[in-house]
């Protein structure tokens, strides 16, 4: 398979419990290591984290993310997923406020933001989640911390420049890629669009 010149692949991991919808699990993610190298960035909507954080470790995830609203002492989950080998992100639904991940920020590679709702593709974006982003942002760097701020949901051409500028430097994009039969077009357009955002 080829990357279509993205940085990463995104895996949204849905367990029909903390999301209505079932997506697939470990075994799906190995089976697509054996058709790309890229970097692997797994995105558990699930309801208890903390029980397949080897799994997917094992199966290829370079990094976790996992729902501050799910299951388990976040503090644990991101302690397991460190020991497992993967860098820890923590991730929060549109309804939680960006202060309920400001004590582990120290402790993260990552936030992601959701822009939509979890659990369904082709939603359209929640641009009122940008003050949320920025608020990341600046406690990041009044914390001098390299810390990862990730878009998630209705990322398209128009919303790219948006979260880039807001202060996301990992935006994920699934139907603004898939619906276009180039995908290396697609991405290189998306990349140019989040780019003009910070000039
Ligand atoms: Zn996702």
């Amino acid at each position: 398979m080829a990357d279509a010149g993205a940085d990463m692949l995104h895996i949204d991991v849905m367990d029909g419990h903390f999301v209505p919808n079932i997506s697939y699990g470990a075994v799906v993610q190995k089976s697509l290591r054996r058709v790309t190298d890229l970097f692997f960035d797994t995105h558990l909507m699930i309801t208890q984290p903390q029980r397949y954080i080897a799994d997917f470790v094992k199966t290829g995830s370079g990094r976790i993310t996992f729902h501050i609203e799910a299951e388990g002492d976040p503090r644990e989950t991101i302690r397991l997923i460190r020991e497992a080998g993967a860098l820890p992100a923590v991730s929060v639904k549109p309804g939680t406020p960006a202060e309920a991940v400001f004590p582990l920020l120290p402790e993260l590679d990552m936030v992601l933001v959701m822009t939509v709702e979890p659990g369904f593709g082709g939603q359209s974006f929640m641009a009122d989640m940008m003050p949320k982003v920025r608020a990341l942002r600046r406690e990041a760097d009044r914390l001098s911390l390299p810390l990862n701020i990730q878009v998630d949901g209705g990322i398209d051409l128009p919303t790219a420049p948006l979260a880039a500028e807001a202060g996301a430097n990992i935006l994920v994009a699934g139907s603004a890629l898939f619906s276009k039969p180039d995908y290396a077009k697609a991405v290189a357009a998306l990349r140019a669009a989040a780019e003009s955002a910070l000039v």
